[in-house]
């Protein structure tokens, strides 16, 4: 590595506090400095290229130095960078509104910055509309064990993370958590749709007893990511909503991870063929370019808090609400969506790398287990002795060239679309050889 690009980790060590990192494991860990990006690779300083396989977290759609998106935001620079969105408006960001409406099914789009504060967002909305609604005692939300809606004080009280989560409890707001749907779960014998349906049994049990003080239940639609991509049956989402109409409480959907396609259908609750009352949108919103986040909510949500009482109304507010640049690159996102197919071509390369994954030498010998696929997600358990088997194959992974953080044992696979049949192969071949140098 030259001496400048040394220089430029020691200057990122002494002045950038990084992301979910335990900053002294960067005294043996190299941070990686990157240069630039195009389609799903990173290049590094030195030249080095890195198959982004996580889309930068879940963000990057369509990968990097995407020129629809580019042109978009350019034109928009030209235009309007950013107005106040109280007591103003402009033209991406009822676009925006319209477009999400049509694909959702639900009417008003209330804006924010990150997933975190869509959480937020979506948890005070739903409380304050029981107020004003009379209902003051829904007060409680509802989350599932190993969910994970982001890391603000109100997110993270409805995250289960204890790595994330314990450190912090004397300052959260302590709520009930009911048994994950995830598959893995199931009892041998059992399927995935008759552990489902035994989840939402246990679901079923607890509003029998508690739906009066429950405003809300939040839940990533069809894939845990964060903690692992634990995948479930959809069936599970059907019940949820069938409990919520009948005991009075809310289902806000948290596709911040899985909205715009992941899961193969643009949002996952389509499978389950239901509506939410509240949808969170971020992460692969803008493709990966600008920072954005909505909630979406229905007209009679929306019409609860319409009233000549301003506290009434959701005072709630954030400075960068509705940013023009940002919903700009929103709008080229979902053209990108509309113009190239995207969903049936994301069909034909995850049967590809299914296929391709299948009839990879050495594969099946590897101690793995739990393979599966949802969409354009991927993952599996590796069984291993090493404790330390996360940091052995990130590192390996990264040797070879190819970008993977593994959640403790668990490999996933999370490409950017843009992703062709010769870099699956490519990603492969790598993860398969960096599996053998890291177990
Ligand atoms: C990433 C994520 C969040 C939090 O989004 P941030 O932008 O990181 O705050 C919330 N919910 C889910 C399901 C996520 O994957």
């Amino acid at each position: 590595m030259t001496s400048s690009n040394q220089s430029l980790l020691q200057r990122s060590l002494a002045s950038v506090w990084h992301p979910c990192t335990q900053m002294k494991q960067h005294e043996s860990l190299p941070l990686v400095p990157i240069r630039r990006g195009s389609g799903v690779w990173l290049e590094d300083m030195d030249g080095k290229r890195y198959l982004d396989g996580v889309s930068s977290w879940w963000v990057n759609l369509f990968g990097h130095n995407h020129p629809q998106i580019k042109a978009a935001i350019r034109a928009q620079l030209d235009e309007l960078e950013h107005v106040i969105l109280a007591g103003f408006t402009h033209e991406p960001v009822v676009q925006l509104s319209e477009r999400l409406s049509a694909l959702t099914g639900l009417g008003h789009s209330f804006y924010a910055s990150d997933g975190a504060s869509a959480t937020e967002i979506a948890l005070k909305m739903s409380f304050h509309y029981w107020r004003n609604r009379g209902q003051t005692s829904k007060t409680r939300f509802l989350s599932l064990q190993n969910g994970y809606h982001g890391e603000t004080l109100g997110a993270l009280s409805v995250t289960d993370v204890s790595l994330f989560k314990d450190t912090y409890a004397p300052l959260l707001r302590a709520g009930a958590t009911l048994p994950s749907p995830d598959w893995r779960l199931a009892e041998p014998g059992e399927t995935a749709e008759q552990y489902a349906l035994r989840c939402a049994d246990a679901a079923a049990d607890y509003l029998a007893q508690h739906h009066a003080e429950t405003a809300a239940i939040i839940v990533e639609p069809l894939i845990q990511c964060a903690t692992g991509m634990a995948m479930y049956h959809p069936v599970y989402l059907q019940r949820l909503r069938a409990l919520c109409d009948q005991y009075q409480l809310h289902l806000i959907a948290d596709e911040i991870a899985v909205g715009f396609g992941r899961t193969g259908t643009m949002f996952a609750v389509e499978q389950a063929g239901i509506h939410p009352d509240f949808i969170c949108l971020s992460k692969g919103i803008t493709g990966g370019y600008l920072p954005l986040s909505v909630v979406q909510t229905t007209d009679d949500i929306y019409a609860a808090f319409y009233d000549d009482k301003v506290a009434r109304g959701f005072l709630h507010s954030h400075s960068y609400t509705g940013n023009a640049l940002s919903c700009s690159a929103a709008l080229a996102t979902l053209d990108i969506f509309d113009q190239q197919d995207v969903l049936a071509q994301n069909r034909r390369k995850a049967d590809y790398l299914n296929q391709s994954l299948a009839a990879l030498p050495d594969w099946q010998a590897l101690p793995l287990k739990n393979l599966r696929n949802t969409g354009m997600i991927w993952a599996f358990e590796v069984e291993t002795t090493h404790s330390d088997f996360q940091q052995r194959f990130y590192q390996a992974a990264l040797q070879a060239g190819l970008l993977l953080r593994p959640v403790g044992n668990t490999v996933y696979f999370m490409p950017p679309y843009v992703i062709t049949e010769s870099e699956i192969d490519w990603m492969l071949q790598q993860t398969l050889s960096s599996l053998k140098a890291s177990l």
